[in-house]
């Protein structure tokens, strides 16, 4: 397995070079609007996926051949990163060889109740946890958690983690039409989130094809309108990015088509500006990949997406 992906266009970290430890697709969750697909290993047993040198190994090789390429090291995953029992270890090493990296981790925060999870997140410098609702049966139907998980002992370990970790923490809020959207909702949530307290709120919404159809994200007024539900000073919304990466001459195009897929479908236009492809040699690519079935194309909102088949 590649445990170094990317650079990817990050809307909110520039060009993040992805560290994924856990195998697609594990996590603890199976939510609705997921952009990598169902979930097909539900569980909240952590393991050591994969040995902590060899992800070192990878990331010193990326970094070697590419030392101006990536502005933030991200562990995130088409899964939940806090599954992996070496998260401490594995962060603790990179921080010690790139202390000058921005070293990001991106959770749906359903372990932080878990102090082992706690100290093992205290060497990132950006922790982003995802709460999107408050009601446990919003959570239940949007999130569709591993039976074992309780919202409210998540709220708490939430909590407990902002008094212990004293740099950055993001709270992300995925909005789906429908579902956690309400005023009243978002007046409870925003109720929870000040009293955990983070650094800043990011809300998202659905702009990708989404693990479930029919899943709808919010249009541009409705995400305003549901901005103005909480602090207007350390909440955004979450912007688009098009930084063009950097280009990987060892990798076939289709390779570098697949790679950028493999975590979340992107537009013809997103791959075109970002792995600096002429167009034609874009498309005659593309073309391959759908004739043998390796990608397909889905249609949402107003894009059309290149997925793989498990996206779709
Ligand atoms: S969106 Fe994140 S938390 Fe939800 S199923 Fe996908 S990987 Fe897991």
């Amino acid at each position: 397995m590649k445990h170094i992906f990317g650079p990817v266009p990050s809307r909110r970290l520039g060009r993040s070079l992805g560290i994924d430890v856990i195998p697609p697709k594990t996590c603890t969750f199976d939510c609705l609007y997921c952009e990598s697909g169902r979930t097909t290993h539900l569980t909240c047993g952590r393991r050591e996926f994969v040995a902590p040198g060899i992800v070192l190994e990878q990331l010193e090789a990326f970094l070697h051949e590419h030392p101006r390429a990536v502005d933030a090291l991200t562990l995130s995953a088409a899964g939940e990163p806090t599954l992996y029992a070496a998260l401490g270890e594995l962060l603790r090493a990179i921080k010690r060889r790139h202390a000058e990296l921005p070293l990001v981790v991106i959770s749906n925060g359903s372990l932080f109740w878990d102090p082992q999870v706690r100290r093992d997140l205290m060497a990132a410098d950006l922790v982003m946890p995802s709460l999107d609702t408050v009601d446990p049966e919003v959570f239940a139907a949007l999130n569709r958690p591993h039976p074992g998980l309780d919202l409210e002992q998540i709220i708490q370990g939430l909590t407990a983690f902002r008094r212990q970790f004293s740099a950055t923490m993001v709270i992300e809020v995925l909005l789906v039409q429908g579902l956690n959207d309400s005023p009243e909702h978002l007046q409870r949530l925003r109720r929870v989130i000040d009293a955990i307290g983070p650094d800043r709120v990011d809300l998202n919404t659905v702009v990708r094809p989404p693990a479930v159809a029919g899943v709808r994200g919010l249009s541009g007024p409705e995400m305003e309108a549901a901005m103005r539900c909480f602090p207007e000073d350390r909440t955004r919304i979450i912007g688009s990015f098009t930084a063009p990466v950097v280009e990987q001459p060892d990798a076939s195009a289709a390779m570098r088509v697949l790679r950028m897929i493999e975590r979340r479908p992107c537009t013809e236009e997103e791959m075109a500006s970002s792995l600096a492809l002429p167009s034609a040699q874009l498309s005659a690519t593309l073309a391959i990949l759908e004739r043998d079935g390796t990608v397909v194309r889905r249609g949402f909102g107003d894009s059309v997406y290149i997925c793989l088949p498990r996206q779709s």
